[in-house]
């Protein structure tokens, strides 16, 4: 049955077109592969029970009779919502966010939801309050994260397909540490409504799949205009599993980002797997240049004040009077606010509201906020001239790969230096995707990005896809 845990989306309508199985059948198969194997992996919050999931869907449409699994910040109608914190622990979404109403139309069936670090601050899963997921590669290390339910549930074969979020990256590196395809598509090309605001400004849906054809599926599901969402951009909808021809576009250019790829810290598997793969863009035919992109060296510093400074302002709202928990300790309101909060959040988040209370307060916001905005727009004019010169960048999507549980206790720092190399494209909205590339010595699986100009994920996918078909890794699955 492992060919069927690991069958890929287009491998299952082959199967479910031909009436091999049932749309049912897969259900009741996955939800088998979770019961079996997640006490290990650890990937789910919850699975919803076989004849729910049925029922949530139309049956017909791109994605029907195929299961996945869905991030815990993003609402499902009827279902839990927790966001992996425990502040709101018990609390029931209300409606369905944008995404999940196009999936269920679509006929995709959802399967549960998925663990991620709370609120999705972090870069490992670490800091879910409920558990914490294991790469399916190496269970002594983590998936990555904040999508580090979505990637393992991926990895392990527990469905084919999973939606994260990413905010500074939280799509592309856990994919990356778990041999998986994960997209951050153009800021607004998919729409906010009805996830949990972390960074407004940079929060996006990423879709996680264990090839490019399954990613530009589900893409092609989800992606385009909304109404309800402000910042969404006024794109039909497509089909962007047609670009994918095999081949790239004659005379197209990828430039190198020589500041990522020989950074410090990068360790020289990763670096050796990309100038790999730049080989074989080239044999394919991309006409490669090597440039260099300044402002990127600042993009964590500028992410890491961006972000606290939305995330403060957005997780105000939890105050135990509207959402969730609300803490029964006798005493004044003010007293229920502070309980609440105190007892609601994890460690990592309360860091997070203060230090973007910092920044923004009167007397600093001149010195730090105002300051990253300014960095943001110079980064953002940056990487358009780049696009005037090259079509696609191409630089490693992590420094290493999946590391131990705990590895970065000692020095936070280097954990947050995760996103170096991915929280550009959410700063300045453009799309990134990140594509296995390589193996190391001890088995861990290594990814790279492209990066390319806002509303290329056509381009991108298809030089993606016909990266994949010239290479083995996608083929290659975790023992689970
Ligand atoms: N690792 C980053 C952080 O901790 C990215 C999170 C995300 O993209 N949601 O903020």
């Amino acid at each position: 049955m492992n060919n069927l845990a690991f069958a890929t989306i287009k491998e299952l309508r082959t199967k479910l077109d031909n009436k091999e199985i049932s749309p049912k059948e897969l259900v009741q198969f996955f939800s088998k592969r979770f019961a079996d194997h997640d006490g290990n992996i650890l990937s789910a919050l919850e699975i919803f029970e076989t004849d729910s999931i049925m029922g949530a869907s139309q049956q017909n449409g791109i994605l029907h009779g195929i299961p996945g699994l869905i991030k815990d910040n993003i609402s499902q109608k009827d279902r839990g919502l927790t966001c992996a914190s425990k502040i709101l622990e018990g609390f029931t979404a209300a409606y369905d966010a944008t995404a999940i109403a196009r999936l269920k139309q679509e006929g995709a069936l959802l399967m549960g939801r998925a663990n991620m670090d709370e609120f999705a601050m972090g870069s490992s899963g670490e800091t879910s309050a409920y558990q914490k997921s294991k790469n399916p590669w190496d269970v002594s290390r983590v998936p990555g994260g904040s999508s580090s339910g979505s990637a393992a549930a991926v990895a392990a074969g527990f469905v084919p397909w999973a939606l994260g979020t990413s905010t500074g990256g939280s799509v592309r590196q856990p994919a990356s540490f778990c041999n998986l395809v994960g997209l951050k598509p153009t800021y607004g090309l998919i729409s906010r409504y009805g996830i949990v605001a972390y960074g407004s400004s940079l929060d996006q849906i990423g879709v996680m799949t264990r090839t490019v054809y399954d990613n530009a599926l589900v893409l092609s599901a989800i992606a385009g205009h909304d109404p309800k969402d402000s910042s969404s951009l006024t794109v039909e909808k497509n089909d962007y599993t047609q670009s994918l021809t095999g081949k790239i576009p004659n005379g197209l250019r990828i430039g190198i980002v020589e500041n990522t790829l020989y950074a410090q810290g990068v360790e020289a598997e990763i670096v050796s797997a990309v100038e790999t793969t730049v080989k074989v863009l080239e044999g394919l035919g991309a006409k490669t240049s090597r440039l260099k992109l300044p402002a990127l060296d600042y993009s964590a510093a500028t992410y890491f004040i961006i972000s606290r400074a939305e995330a403060a302002s957005n997780l105000a709202r939890f105050d135990g009077v509207r959402y969730g928990v609300r803490n029964k300790k006798a005493g004044t309101l003010n007293d229920m606010y502070c309980n609440t909060r105190h007892d609601g959040f994890g460690a990592e988040v309360k860091t997070r509201i203060l230090i973007g209370n910092y920044v923004l307060s009167a007397g600093y916001a001149d010195a730090y906020y105002e300051k990253a905005k300014i960095v943001q727009r110079m980064m953002t004019k940056e990487f358009l001239d780049a696009y005037k010169e090259v079509d696609l960048l191409i630089m490693p999507t992590a420094p290493c790969p999946a590391f131990k549980f705990g590895a970065f206790d000692a020095d936070k720092l280097q954990l947050d230096l995760q996103d170096y190399f991915t929280c550009a494209a959410n700063l300045t909205g453009v799309p990134a995707i990140s594509i296995p590339c390589g193996m190391t010595a001890s088995g861990l699986p290594i990814g790279f990005q492209l990066y390319g100009p806002h509303l290329s994920e056509e381009l991108m996918l298809q030089v993606a896809y016909a990266y994949e078909q010239q290479t083995p890794w996608h083929t290659m699955y975790a023992n689970v």
